[in-house]
Parts: structure tokens; C-alpha cells; sequence
């Protein structure tokens, strides 16, 4: 779904990716893991356009997205902290890219209605996102960033302003939700347990390279490094 090929990144005289390559495929649930620093955000920044490489090349499709602007990119994007329009509500938030899109509004009603139900929000259509808990509002975060049908779904730490019961509770809806969908997912996180629990394949990344790819049992039983062994090996 998503091929990425000798992927560098320079801030001035910093390296904080390294020739990155790496094939994401149709349907899977990724999880890029690894320690404060490594590169794992700035990399989903990359695919997603909101950074550019300093070179290297992003095939998504057989389309060249390499340096497409983001709203010229297929995806949806979910960030840390719910970053919701404070004064929209629920339901206007979600309809957001569908607005700019310029579809109908009975199509937008329809699809708002569909999305909030999705997500377990059914009613919550008319309220802000102030009077919603964190975990809701990352609910309709991801509703937001479903609502115009991507075919990849970005989400850089999704879980990890939420409190511990929210965190393992969204774990499961986003899993769930991801499988019923199919959508293509790449998922940041410093977790080992999250990318554990969650992850189809797990990237392990430190200092600007992929020590290992593999499944979450190969991570855990094989590790490839000793980075890795002792990394994922602090979930025991
Ligand atoms: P974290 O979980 O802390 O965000 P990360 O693995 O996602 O860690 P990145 O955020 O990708 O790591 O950052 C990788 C490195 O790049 C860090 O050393 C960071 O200081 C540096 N960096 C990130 N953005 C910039 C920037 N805009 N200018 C300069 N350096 C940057």
C-alpha cells in the first residue's frame, strides 16, 4: 500500500533518519516503536507531508506522494492531543474535511450520523468537545480522520494523553474498528505493550534506523539486536 525508499532526514546538521526503507502493507495495522528521539514521529510527518525528506521517495498506490503537499496525500490523521475546533461541535468537527470537499449536506449529515455511531458517539453530535472526556474526543478524532474514506490512517500517540482504563479501552475500539474498516494503519508510539497488543508488525526504530521488522510474537521472541532484545524485552 505504502513503499518507502531511502528515506533521510536532515534538521541542519542533525540526522534523524537514515536512509529509511520500508513497505507497509494493504490492510495492517503498523506500529513504528521506539524511544523520545528516534525519529518515528518525524518519519509519520513525512508520509503524511506536514515535513519534507531531505530525500528519498513515498509510493502510495503506485502514485509518487513524495512531495505532495498533504491535502494532495490520501489520508487521515489522528495527533497526540485531540486537537478538535473548540468552537465546533462534535458533529461539525467530524464533517470537516467532508465540508471542504464540498458534498451534500443530507450525504453529510448521513455520513457525520454513521461516523458518530462508529465510534460509539451516536449522540453526541451537538455537544463541544470541552464537555467530552479525553478518550471521547480521541474517538471523534479518529471519526474526523475517517470521514472522507482514506485509504491510510495516521495516528502519532493517540493513546497517550489518556488516563490507563481510557488507554486500554481505546486500544481495543481502534484495533476493532481498523480490522472492520481494513484500513491501512501506521501507529507512533514509545509502548511497548500498545505496539504489542495492537501492531499486525511492529517497527523498532532507534537513532534514525530500523533495528527490526516483524510481528509482534517475532519482536518478542526473536528479537534481531540487542537494542531490541532490551527495548521490548522491558515489557516483562
Ligand atoms: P518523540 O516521541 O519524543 O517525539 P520521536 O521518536 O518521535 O520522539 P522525533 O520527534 O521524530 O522523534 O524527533 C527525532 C529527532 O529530531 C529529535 O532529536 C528531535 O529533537 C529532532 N527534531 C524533530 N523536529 C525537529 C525540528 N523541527 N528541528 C530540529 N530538530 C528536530
Amino acid at each position: 500500500a505504502l513503499a518507502i525508499t531511502g528515506v533521510h532526514k536532515r534538521f541542519d546538521k542533525v540526522t534523524v533518519l537514515k536512509h529509511i526503507d520500508l513497505q507497509v502493507r494493504q490492510g495492517e495495522m503498523l506500529c513504528l516503536l521506539g524511544p523520545s528521539g528516534c525519529g518515528k514521529t518525524t518519519l509519520l510527518r513525512i508520509i503524511a507531508g506536514l515535513e519534507a525528506q531531505t530525500s528519498g521517495r513515498i509510493v502510495q498506490n503506485e502514485r509518487d506522494i513524495s512531495w505532495l503537499p498533504p491535502v494532495k496525500r490520501d489520508y487521515g490523521i489522528v495527533f497526540q492531543s485531540y486537537a478538535l475546533f473548540p468552537n465546533l461541535t462534535i458533529a461539525e468537527n467530524v464533517a470537516y474535511g467532508l465540508v471542504n470537499r464540498k458534498k451534500p449536506r443530507a450525504e453529510i449529515a448521513a455520513r457525520v450520523a454513521e461516523l458518530l455511531k462508529l465510534v460509539g458517539l451516536p449522540t453526541s453530535g451537538e455537544k463541544y468537545p470541552a464537555q467530552l472526556s479525553g478518550g471521547q474526543q480521541q474517538r471523534v478524532a479518529l471519526a474526523r480522520a475517517l470521514a472522507t474514506s482514506p485509504r491510510l490512517l495516521l495516528l502519532d500517540e493517540p493513546l497517550s494523553a489518556l488516563d490507563a482504563l481510557e488507554r486500554i479501552r481505546l486500544r481495543g475500539e481502534i484495533r476493532r474498528l481498523q480490522q472492520k474498516l481494513g484500513v491501512t494503519t501506521i501507529m507512533v508510539t514509545h509502548d511497548q505493550e500498545e505496539a504489542l497488543s495492537m501492531a499486525d508488525r511492529i517497527v523498532v526504530m532507534n537513532h534514525g534506523v530500523i533495528e527490526q521488522v516483524g510481528t509482534p510474537n517475532d519482536i518478542y521472541e526473536r528479537p534481531a539486536t540487542p537494542f531490541v532484545a532490551d527495548f521490548v524485552g522491558k515489557v516483562n
